[in-house]
């Protein structure tokens, strides 16, 4: 099959011809239909990811359809239209077992842990688990957001920040998972305050329903317009981002009591980065973190999708075959870019 593999961190990887992958007795394998380009395949891309081994293929929010099938699955078969969370569990650890297997304490993630998506076939272990079948009528494309961005938003909103209608959210970042969940907090009948330095990427969170937006260019303390903007902060906030600079802003633009929800992965060189602690504790505020979503939650949200509340095809900006790929997956800086690009392995 075709890839898209590097060897070294940072440097332009290659499309090659490998070895198709083959099923372990609990996998399937997927042939891929589409795969969306996403942050985090970027900072796996740079070296920021440990779990990562080189050579690697990256791609981890995929949709596709079942080419094989392991000699121990019995939920799935060749055929089947399915996508997978990012975050692949086990089913059988304590975390599993009380149904958060978006933790999974033997959990693989394909793009990270093992070869991923930005290839013709993926291998997936725990299919009985973890996959989710796919509406006939819902575009692979579509399916493939999903897998990470738009799955991840939606956790992030709905279930770890809890968001009711009327409440502000300020959404820090406005890339995949930022737009996302500026679509998801508004159908939600939130007020959304979007927060980006691309003036192409509030335009989207415009679209998406944003009722402000705040330029971080021309505007160097975000905190202190989104407490402007809010009457006295956000109620929920969400860096999408991640970085120390969106994580502060975040926490320090919100009301008393309010919640922050740190989605963007945070690279930073020590491990640790810094919070505002002493606001979190003279305001209450509630600090959580979020970590894709549990396969067997989707079904509330794939029926937002299919109804029409939810459209993540929106989302979709650019369409680019594999060969494309690498140097997309380059373009994918820090600066970030407006919209998302899905990889079609068979165009
Ligand atoms: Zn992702
Ligand atoms: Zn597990």
């Amino acid at each position: 099959m075709k890839a898209v593999v590097f060897e070294r961190y940072g440097e332009t990887a290659e499309v090659r011809e490998v070895a198709d992958p083959e099923p372990v007795e609990h996998g399937v394998v997927v042939r891929v239909e589409a795969t969306g380009l996403c942050r985090s395949d970027w900072h796996g891309w740079m070296g920021h990811d440990p779990d990562i081994t080189l050579p690697h293929v990256p791609g981890h929010e995929l949709a596709g359809v079942v080419e094989a099938v392991g000699a121990r699955v019995t939920g799935w078969r060749p055929g089947d239209r399915v996508t997978v969370p990012f975050v692949c569990a086990c089913g059988t650890c304590a975390a599993c077992a009380a149904g958060d297997q978006q933790v999974c304490e033997r959990q693989s993630q394909p793009g990270f842990t093992h070869w991923g998506s930005f290839a013709q076939y993926v291998a997936l272990d725990h299919a009985d688990v973890n996959l989710v079948a796919i509406p006939d009528d819902m575009s692979f494309a579509t399916a493939a957001s999903l897998g990470c961005r738009f799955a991840t938003a939606f956790r992030a909103v709905v279930q770890q920040g809890r968001l009711a209608a009327g409440e502000w959210v300020a959404v820090h970042g406005c890339g995949g998972v930022g737009l996302s969940a500026v679509m998801i907090a508004a159908a939600s009948g939130a007020r959304v305050v979007a927060v980006d330095v691309s003036t192409g990427a509030l335009d989207l969170a415009r679209k998406f329903g944003a009722a402000q937006c705040v330029d971080a260019t021309r505007t160097p303390d975000t905190a202190a317009e989104i407490l402007e903007l809010t009457g006295g902060g956000a109620h929920l906030s969400l860096d999408a981002l991640g970085s120390p600079a969106t994580c502060a802003a975040s926490v320090n633009g919100l009301r008393r009591r309010g919640r922050h929800v740190q989605v963007g992965l945070l690279p930073s060189p020590d491990g640790t980065t810094p919070v505002p602690m002493a606001r979190a504790i003279a305001l209450e505020l509630e600090l959580r973190g979020s970590h894709g979503m549990a396969a067997h939650t989707y079904p509330g949200m794939l029926e937002l999708v299919r109804s029409g509340v939810l459209r993540p095809d929106l989302l979709t900006t650019s369409t680019v075959s594999l060969d494309a790929a690498p140097a997309a997956l380059a373009a994918m800086d820090t600066a970030g870019g407006a919209g998302v690009t899905v990889i079609e392995p068979w165009s």
